[in-house]
């Protein structure tokens, strides 16, 4: 059987003690083995990534974007293959998959740019005889950490943008769907990346952890689930590192008396069950504004519901894919069940769901809860999953409190036609992400993408304008060359231009 190890300096290398079991989530079948890197193998990238530092800092940021336009040319003619690793260990459709890694792809053109993006800021004669700038300096070593939900993608917000501002990376992919990011990260070498500019290691916490402690570490770009993003965020920065930890969801959709209904119900059923709702941007509840709104929605979406096709990712026709693994299914369930105890009225049920050929499958069919409210657990935690909560509520405002309430604020949206509703929504929304008739609104790849509240700890977010202040420090630089020469005397005063 495969074992998928790790890619260090150039080398792909498996020696670790440590392995773990890679699934196919529409059969269950074992179809690989990560191996779980331990320290000794994670400071050996480490090691890589430093030795390289120094002479991929002073290639010129052109030759950077150079091997990043060779780099986007491979993933697309090895779109199809990135796909089938996608959906093979994640069980998404393989449309689907594609979308993802197109989002990817956008990242690398974004960070082609480099020499435009790395521009620094100059005045001339901001004293007699002297000039001051800013400038851009790569950190060193990085480190990225990333989820199984976007296998391809989240690792391309990443190390594009880290290498091509003059830092070298660890990366560091979830080990439930590992074997695209490695395959892309094989793709970056064979596109030019030199050795040990960037690295990957397959592993679980102890990998995480000698990336969060190591010294030689200056910064980590992290995307998972929020108690994981807190402990990567608290442990890195108290070891003196910059930190990006993106974490979990819950996000609301506000459908409002005046929204094109049939428009909205068709963007919900995209947004709250595309990737079996395995996606942090993913709508887990639509607020319906007024029970005639509500009970029209819930008509709507039924029928779609309806026809909805569940089954194996690798068949294009399917709608919805598996879930990741038969315990993410388990806890679903689960909460399902609880949603119905706290008084929930569950209007579709998807728990007998069989897909014909794929019986050991982690399939659940698109479920919707009415009459959901604050507090029950269903409304309070990510489910991660098909599962779309609806509230009634009687007005905007009221809408609005649940959101802003809400431990998290990663995505929101209103549904409407009343111009003023919604810039009233989008100015008073305390989320970080907002659509207007937009259900997904994932900024593309020249805006930068990040949560409010527990959905991001730290400053910056991820990829854009943003990725280039992250992977970067500033060093501000003021040069005087007097006519006169340089020896004048001792000044004792601050100087300034009075
Ligand atoms: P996860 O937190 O279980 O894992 C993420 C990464 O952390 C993996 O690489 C994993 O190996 C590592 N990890 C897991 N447990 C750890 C521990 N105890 N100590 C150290 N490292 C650990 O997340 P997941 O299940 O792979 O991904 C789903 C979650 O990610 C959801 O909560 C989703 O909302 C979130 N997510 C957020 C965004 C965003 O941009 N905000 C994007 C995608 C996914």
């Amino acid at each position: 059987m495969n074992t998928i190890g790790h890619l260090i300096n150039g080398t792909t290398t498996a020696n670790d003690s440590r392995q773990q079991e890679v699934m196919n989530p529409s059969t269950s079948a074992v179809i690989a083995k990560v191996a779980l890197a331990s320290r000794a193998t994670v400071e050996d990238a480490i090691a890589a990534a430093e030795a390289a530092y120094p002479a991929w800092r002073d290639t010129p940021p052109i030759k950077r974007a150079r091997i990043l336009f060779r780099f986007k040319e491979l993933l697309e003619t090895n779109a199809d293959k990135i796909c089938e690793l996608i959906t093979r260990e994640h069980g998404k459709v393989l449309g689907d998959a594609m979308g993802e890694l197109q989002r990817g792809i956008e990242n690398v053109e974004y960070a082609c740019g480099i020499p435009e993006l790395l521009k620094g800021e100059h005045s001339r004669n901001v004293g007699p005889g002297i000039d001051a700038w800013s400038e851009f300096q790569p950190l060193g070593v990085c480190a990225g950490i990333t989820p199984f939900n976007f296998p391809a993608m989240v690792p391309l917000w990443m190390w594009p943008m880290a290498i091509a501002c003059g830092n070298t990376f660890v990366l560091k992919p979830s080990e439930r769907a590992p074997s695209s990011a490695l395959f892309i990260a094989q793709l970056g070498l064979e596109a030019g990346i030199p050795a040990g500019v960037l690295n990957l290691v397959n592993g679980d916490k102890e990998a995480v952890d000698t990336l969060l402690t190591d010294q030689r570490i200056q910064a980590v770009s992290f995307v998972g689930s929020t108690p994981v993003a807190e402990y990567v965020y608290r442990t890195g920065t108290a070891s003196g590192k910059r930190v990006q930890a993106f974490g979990g969801a819950k996000n609301h959709a506000v459908i409002m008396p005046d929204a094109d209904l049939d428009s909205a119900a068709n963007a919900l059923m995209g947004a709250a069950y595309g990737s079996c709702g395995e996606r942090c941007m993913a709508i887990s509840v639509a607020v319906a504004v007024g029970d005639a709104v509500a009970d029209a929605l819930i008509g709507k979406l039924k029928a779609h519901i309806a026809k909805l096709k569940v089954g194996d990712g690798m068949d294009n026709n399917n709608d919805m894919g598996p879930l990741i693994s038969r315990a993410h299914l388990e806890k679903i369930r689960s909460y399902i069940a609880k949603g119905i105890e706290e008084g929930a009225e569950l209007v579709v049920d998807g728990r007998d769901l069989k897909v014909t050929g794929f019986e050991d499958g982690n399939f659940l069919g698109a479920c919707l809860f009415d009459k959901v409210k604050e507090g029950m657990t269903i409304h309070r935690d990510e489910i991660f999953g098909p599962v779309l909560c609806v509230m009634r509520v009687r007005t905007l405002q009221e809408a609005m409190e649940i959101i802003n309430a809400h431990e998290y604020g990663n995505g929101t949206c209103i549904f409407t036609r009343d111009g003023e509703a919604a810039r009233y929504f989008s100015d008073n929304i305390k989320v970080g992400m907002v659509g207007i008739n937009v259900p997904l609104p994932v900024p593309v790849a020249y805006h930068s993408f990040g949560g409010w509240k527990r959905s991001l700890f730290g400053d910056l977010h991820a990829y854009g304008p943003d990725s280039v202040r992250f992977y970067t420090k500033r060093k501000a630089v003021t040069q005087r060359w007097p006519a006169s020469g340089l020896r004048e005397g001792a000044q004792f005063n601050f100087p300034s231009n009075d």
